[in-house]
């Protein structure tokens, strides 16, 4: 059955022989535990076979060999199938935990190169639930159906061949009567649910017009209601008592049916197995043994039967794991490498359209940045300022114009050397769980040598706060950095940065939180990351840019003032009224 994921329609055929195909480097151990399964599966006809010598051969007969070897091979037979379900359960879960491996590694290697839009565009939960939770969702229901698949129907093979090879006519009545009697559980069932729903409905209305009675006593004492009320209420009530004396009939009726069913099959089996019909009686060993064997069948075939669900959740499991795994990964067509670039940044006619919306939010912008200079971007909530700085270590694909560093277009240049000219310091300094000193280096392949990283610390003003950790460079920093403040973790953000000593410098300023002590020190160690690089700050207090070299000030897309805060306090149109607002009359 076809399913819709993404536009794209996977049929269930397709996802198993995916899912096979991630099974095949294990081929081995899955065989193996196949094997084991099969062989479990052949044991359980076994059991109803033993019945048959063991109660003729030491009950009935009373063969001295039979007494001692029976009991024998009844603990023999339960120790091989002992072993066997051990040995496929043991290989399976092998399997099934490599397979899990697998298709984690596959799924978190491709959360690692997804583009931006993906994240924007799905939650976080629901990308993790995919990872920690469908994969292994897939691979409990594909254990569960292959086991229903293959041991129960050996099962149900064997033991039909077996309970056929005892007795033909027995096992016809048994073929015959056992549909009838699931067509019977089944009418019931059904006619029960039936009932239930319209007593149900029954039970609405009758509450529905006492309701009304009781509300609207006044108008029915006024215009003369009490006759129709009281038919209308009887009628429903009726209804009522009729439905639950059927409900209660089907369900008395049910328990007599089956059993009837039942007992008629049980009669004909004596009937046939004493030999009535003129040829021998069978033993008292194989009568029981065909009861046995007949009840051992019902619960596989009930398994069988509901084979559908594990199968149908399964299914959808991995339907979403291959889904994400099939992510088109981030677009990296360029081709040149770059290195040790100067930092001019040029932004020409560049337009940009996020994939979820209609409209353009930047309009031919246009601007440069001179190599090692800095360039300030102010504006109102939403004009743009950080899809601006996005564009540049291309999280994004712009719609139009051109994005140019040292003169050549960043989408010729690949991802990965573009990204090693730039650093980045966000609005919130994302730490990972490690020492501090792993969160500085962080990304950088080469051994650090510890002067190189205290000097980064040290120019980032948070050496002091360093030393002062239990630790040290070695303290742990919890989830989020959650020992630190938010200053300090800015700090080490910018300690990264400087470190890294790329030579374009993206800021995503968020001084604002912070508390003056934090945002003086955070003030100067930014001083210390932007002398000599090419700067893109986004500024939310005015105070970090007055000595930017050019400032830009945004609206809706546009660069709509720019020049030196000298110039534009002169020109006193938006950036001057921005500046007094924060200010006042400063
Ligand atoms: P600023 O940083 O100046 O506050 P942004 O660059 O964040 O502004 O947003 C500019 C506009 O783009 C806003 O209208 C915002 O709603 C929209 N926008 C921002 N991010 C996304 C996104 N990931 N997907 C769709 N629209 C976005
Ligand atoms: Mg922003």
């Amino acid at each position: 059955m076809p399913k819709e994921t993404g536009g794209r329609i996977i049929s269930s055929r397709e996802l198993y022989l995916r899912l096979l195909g991630h099974v095949k480097p294990y081929w081995r151990q899955f065989v193996f535990g196949i094997a084991f399964m099969v062989l479990l599966a052949l044991t359980e006809p076994a059991i109803p076979l033993l019945l048959k010598p063991l109660l003729d051969g030491t009950f009935v007969e009373r063969d001295p060999d039979f007494l001692f070897w029976s009991p024998i091979l009844l603990m023999v037979l339960f120790l091989v199938r002992g072993t066997c379900g051990l040995a496929s359960q043991v290989a399976f879960a092998w399997v099934s935990g490599k397979l899990v491996l697998d298709l984690r590694k596959l799924m978190f290697d491709r959360i690692l190169n997804l583009p931006t839009s993906y994240y924007d565009a799905h939650a976080t939960g629901i990308i993790i639930n995919k990872v920690t939770h469908n994969v292994t969702q897939v691979t409990a229901a594909a254990t569960k159906v292959l086991m229903v698949l293959v041991r129960d129907s050996v099962i149900v093979v064997g033991l039909l061949a077996y309970m056929l090879y005892l007795d033909w006519r027995l096992s016809v009545t048994v073929f015959v009567l056992l549909p009838v009697l699931a067509i019977v559980v089944r009418l019931i069932a059904n006619r029960l649910r039936g009932l239930s729903r319209r007593l149900q409905a029954t039970m609405c209305e009758m509450t529905h017009v006492l309701g009304e009675a009781v509300r609207g006593h006044k108008v029915i004492k006024v215009f003369g209601g009490r006759e129709s009320e009281l038919r209308r209420f009887v009628h429903h009530a009726n209804w009522v008592r009729r439905l639950q004396f059927k409900v209660k009939l089907t369900d008395g009726s049910s328990s007599p049916l089956i059993e009837g069913v039942a007992a008629i099959m049980i009669a004909l089996l004596i009937y046939i197995g004493t030999g009535q019909l003129g040829d021998n009686p069978m033993s008292v060993g194989a009568f029981v043994s065909f009861l046995a064997a007949m009840g051992l069948l019902f619960p596989p075939i009930k398994r069988l039967v509901g084979v559908n669900q594990p199968l149908q959740s399964g299914l959808a499991g991995a339907e979403s794991v291959f889904a994400m795994i099939d992510e088109p990964p981030e677009r990296d067509e360029g081709t040149a490498v770059m290195e040790n670039v100067q930092g001019r940044l040029v932004f020409s006619q560049v337009s940009f359209r996020y994939s979820s919306s209609t409209e353009n939010v930047l309009e031919q912008l246009d601007f440069v940045v001179p190599s090692g200079t800095t360039t300030a971007l102010v504006g109102p909530s939403g004009s743009g300022k950080t899809t601006i700085a996005s564009l540049v270590p291309r999280f994004y694909a712009i719609s139009g114009g051109k994005i140019l560093l040292d003169d050549m277009d960043i989408r010729e240049v690949t991802l990965r050397s573009l990204r090693s000219q730039i650093s980045y310091v966000g609005q919130e300094s994302v730490l990972f769980n490690d020492t501090v000193a792993a969160n500085i280096t962080y990304g950088i392949e080469a051994d650090v040598s510890p002067q190189d990283l205290e000097d980064a610390a040290r120019a980032a003003y948070a050496l002091d706060f360093i030393n002062e950790l239990p630790d040290g460079f070695d303290t742990v920093v919890g989830e989020d950095g959650v020992i630190l403040s938010g200053g300090q973790r800015q700090r080490n953000a910018i300690a990264r940065a400087l470190l890294k000593d790329a030579p374009v410098l993206i800021l995503d300023e968020a001084t604002s939180a912070l508390d003056t002590e934090s945002e003086r020190h955070v003030q100067s160690a930014l001083h210390n990351l932007t002398r000599n690089r090419t700067t893109l700050v986004i500024a939310h207090r005015l105070s970090t840019i007055v000595h930017a070299d050019e400032i830009l000030v945004i609206n809706e897309g546009s660069v709509v003032e720019r020049g030196s805060h000298a110039d534009l306090i002169a020109l006193g149109g938006q950036y001057s009224a921005l500046y007094q607002n924060q200010f006042g009359q400063a």
